[in-house]
């Protein structure tokens, strides 16, 4: 016997649902730029049967199904794309292109599933509407933009959201994992994204004719140096059992053959479930590359200087009692077989920031397997319909589980 949930989860992924999705994915846009994105998804809700407000934190929106009174339960998707040229053969495939932040034409492309949690939300949306008088309250369904660039989340709060819509009594955000059977819902336990900064380290030194190295501070040779000398941070510094990732990603330096740089800058990306394990790495690097150039005889004024850029995230934790319940919920629908367990990951996400409230907003960050492939690869391509069907489902039972009017 099929439950309400899934009678109108059937009814909710439609052609139509299909066809929200492979428009989404055939027009992608990058962070900040997710003008057209937010449009379809706010005339999505509005059908769906949602008060929708839009341009929250850029091109946020919050929707709002309400029944009374009850708890308020957010529901986040996210809506930006990647700088990634598709390397699909599907018929919606993207052959967008967008610019990057110096104005130069990029392809873009929804390498990230993140039209997926768009469909997904506008089916919740649907199934939500239909099954009114089996829940009270409020729920927000939350298109976020500039997820990427780990800081939507945080604009939508700072522009007011809760002054908006309310402070959720629980928040949840879905998202795929390729590597992982289609469809199949996986719960987190305890953190559930690692924090993660990119920093800039501009290695100075002082520039001259490559033929005479002794009258400069080779800051080519000092870079090297400090790169290998990095690697050691994480393996002879941090906790064996606690989690980091030190990266030097990127090395510029030098224009020509003959003529040793004045600076050589160095693009670095940490990873870190703890705060504590933070301010080592940050200790580390800012020690080991000042040390370094002090051993090759760089002036005081020429020593190495570290930038933290904005684009950071905190690590995130899943609240242990929402996540049981939820779990519980999605069971019930989806059967034992169809629901599993993950680590952490140790990409990192700006989910966290929707926490950030008094007292602090419960957080049950799930994902759902989306089969073979990889994010952000240019040949990502899930099967749309099961990973659609079971993300609706699962959150449809929770919403109706948080929002039951007899509990
Ligand atoms: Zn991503
Ligand atoms: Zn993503």
């Amino acid at each position: 016997m099929t439950s309400p949930i899934e009678a109108a989860v059937a009814e909710a992924i439609g052609p139509s649902l299909l066809a929200f999705y492979e428009d989404l994915h055939a027009h992608p846009e990058r962070s900040g730029r997710e003008e057209r994105t937010a449009a379809r998804l706010a005339a999505a809700l509005r059908e769906a049967g949602c008060r929708v407000e839009t341009g929250i934190g850029g091109h946020g929106l919050a929707a709002v199904l309400e029944d009374g009174e009850g708890p308020v339960i957010l529901v986040r998707a996210d809506m930006d794309a990647l700088p990634v040229r598709e390397e699909t053969d599907l018929p919606y495939a993207s052959r967008q292109a967008g610019v990057d932040s110096q104005g130069r034409e990029v392809p873009v492309m929804h390498a990230c599933g993140h039209d997926l949690h768009m469909a997904t939300l506008f089916g919740l949306a649907r199934v939500v509407q239909a099954l009114r008088g089996r829940w009270r309250g409020r729920l927000v369904l939350v298109g976020q933009p500039s997820e990427e660039w780990v800081s939507g989340a945080e604009a939508m709060m700072t522009d007011g959201l809760y002054a908006r819509v309310g402070r959720p009594d629980a928040a949840l955000a879905l998202h795929v994992a390729p590597g992982h059977p289609p469809g199949r819902v996986l719960f987190t336990e305890g953190t559930a994204s690692a924090g993660g900064e990119s920093l800039d380290l501009v290695i100075r030194g002082v520039g001259g004719h490559a033929a005479h190295p002794d009258e400069t501070r080779d800051p080519v040779l000092l870079a090297a140096q400090v790169i290998v000398a990095l690697q050691a941070v994480v393996s002879r510094e941090v906790d064996p059992q606690a989690f980091a990732v030190l990266t030097v990603a990127s090395v510029h330096g030098g224009a020509k053959h003959n003529a040793i740089p004045d600076e050589v800058r160095l693009g670095l990306n940490i990873r870190f479930f703890h705060d504590a394990v933070r301010e080592r790495l940050l200790a580390g690097i800012e020690r080991v590359s000042t040390g370094l150039a002090r051993a090759a005889g760089m002036p005081e004024d020429r020593l190495p200087v570290l930038t933290l850029l904005p684009e950071s995230a905190r690590p995130f934790s899943n609240d242990p009692d929402l996540v049981q319940r939820v779990r519980t919920a999605v069971e019930a629908v989806l059967g034992p077989d169809r629901v599993g367990m993950l680590g952490p990951s140790s990409g990192s996400e700006d989910f966290g920031a929707f926490a950030l409230a008094d007292p602090p907003v419960p957080l049950c960050y799930l994902r759902i397997g989306a089969g073979p492939g990889r994010l952000h690869s240019p040949c990502f391509a899930p099967e749309p319909r099961t990973v659609l069907e079971a993300g609706v489902t699962a959150l449809a039972a929770a919403v109706l589980d948080l929002m039951s009017p007899t509990r």
